[in-house]
């Protein structure tokens, strides 16, 4: 069978890599890709953007492709599943409808207030509805959010009202274009964040390996948030009694209310969590998708077939099915071009992926290009450029192996974190 995977980062080449790998898998297409999935086995990119319905669906019908698997949020908030559904072509997200719960903020905060699901207390304001003197009444730090998508940069966290309320008027004010012409202004929550990722279809769940990530770019958790500068798995926070926890406080009510709303979800869901000293697990947001890094160290574990834990969500049969995982730790440390997450630098060549290649672990790149004369330089061509990916028995294990890959390759002023994993490795000293 043909599989098309929407997307070209990080996560799309892991997605692609590992469906590649399944003994039913004939070729796997990625749209657009990047240089990572344009250099593996099996796998082709084609030049359509993730976000060209039209185009994509033509071209799954010219190819014969039997499954689509869309990565980004893009293209799920904006109705790809049921324009391919309308077509009868199997298509693995969410409909236009669930995946709300990604693209709105404040249709979010109100599902979840509904449905009795823990998530920090918030309201929801329009130009017209503004309240200077609400925010003033807030304790600080007070996080004001963009509602609609803005490529994980519309959360704001103040620590002065001013602040909150500047930047509060800049969103309604068009900042972030439609997408903060409404905000919420939130709670600030403290505890540890952790990534929940399920495979869903109506009301059957899969869980999948747990997960943590490190969203700020520099060491200790400091300096601006980022889409994230690395993830690792399994994430050792995640005890059964709290995995018990968060599947009946946060996923089963998930599920069930947005069926009982007429929404049920099919996909990758993702629920980004801040875990409080007493356990509650608070919603700080769900993603409509898998998560970009936490994909490459997840599906590093995966020992099941990725296409038929899909085909299985599709058909209705995945209380029927059970993952496999690697017992081993995963850990990925992301790469980033200079400047990220501002404005950072493009076209800068990359060097030491042989050398890398030949070491132990898997590198998955995301914003990658090739380039030059004869089509053999790859350069940088976004943000998060690779992420370098370990094994190892233990989480510091894997954490070394990644870090070996990391300091095979270079490229003018890279940068990466040197402590992804922290947490992790000093539970398991304890
Ligand atoms: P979001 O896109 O809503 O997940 O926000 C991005 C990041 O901002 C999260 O991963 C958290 O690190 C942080 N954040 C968001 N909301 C809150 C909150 N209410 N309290 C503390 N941190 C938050």
């Amino acid at each position: 069978m043909k599989i098309l995977i929407v997307g070209g980062g990080g996560r799309e080449h892991a997605l692609a890599w590992k469906c590649a790998q399944s003994p039913r898998v004939q070729e796997v297409f990625v749209a657009p890709g990047n240089a990572g999935t344009a250099l593996e086995p099996k796998i082709r990119n084609v030049d359509i953007a993730a976000d060209d319905i039209d185009a994509l669906l033509e071209f799954t019908a010219r190819e014969g492709v039997a499954l689509t698997i869309v990565g980004p949020e893009g293209p799920l908030v904006a109705g790809i599943v049921d324009r391919f559904t309308a077509a009868a072509r199997a298509c693995f997200g969410p409909s236009r409808a669930a995946a709300r719960l990604e693209g709105s903020k404040a249709f979010t905060k109100d599902f979840l207030e509904r449905h009795r699901i823990p998530t920090a207390s918030y309201k929801t304001f329009t130009a017209a509805t503004f309240d200077a003197a609400y925010v003033r009444a807030q304790r600080l730090p007070v996080v004001v959010k963009a509602d609609g998508l803005a490529a994980g940069k519309g959360v704001v966290i103040c620590e002065t009202h001013e602040s909150a309320i500047e930047a509060a008027a800049g969103m309604l004010g068009g900042s972030f274009g439609d997408a903060g012409r409404t905000i919420v202004i939130e709670e600030f929550l403290r505890g540890e964040e952790v990534s929940f990722i399920v495979i869903a279809n109506g009301e059957t769940v899969l869980p999948l390996a747990t997960s943590q990530d490190h969203k700020r770019r520099d060491d200790g958790d400091q300096g601006p948030n980022t889409g994230g500068m690395g993830a690792y798995s399994p994430a050792p926070v995640v005890t059964p009694a709290l995995h018990a926890r968060i599947m009946r406080e946060v996923i089963e009510p998930t599920l069930s209310g947005l069926r009982a709303d007429g929404n049920p979800y099919l996909g990758f869901l993702y629920a980004g969590l801040m875990i409080a000293a007493d356990g509650t697990p608070n919603v700080l947001e769900f993603n409509c998708r898998f998560g970009d890094p936490e994909t490459q160290p997840i599906l590093m574990r995966l020992q099941s077939d990725l296409v038929d834990l899909c085909e299985a969500a599709l058909g209705g049969s995945l209380g029927r099915i059970e993952a496999r995982w690697d017992p081993r730790a995963a850990l990925g440390v992301v790469m980033a071009a200079g400047g990220y997450p501002d404005g950072y630098r493009k076209g800068d060549p990359i060097s030491g992926l042989d050398a890398a290649a030949r070491l132990p672990g898997k590198v998955f790149h995301g914003g990658t290009r090739v380039d030059g004369p004869d089509g053999t330089q790859i350069v940088t061509a976004g943000g998060r450029v690779l992420c370098a990916v370990g094994l190892g028995d233990t989480v510091a294990a894997a954490q070394a192996q990644a870090y070996d890959l990391v300091r095979a390759i270079h490229w003018n002023l890279v940068q990466y974190r040197r402590d992804i994993g922290y947490r992790a490795i000093a539970r398991e000293r304890r």
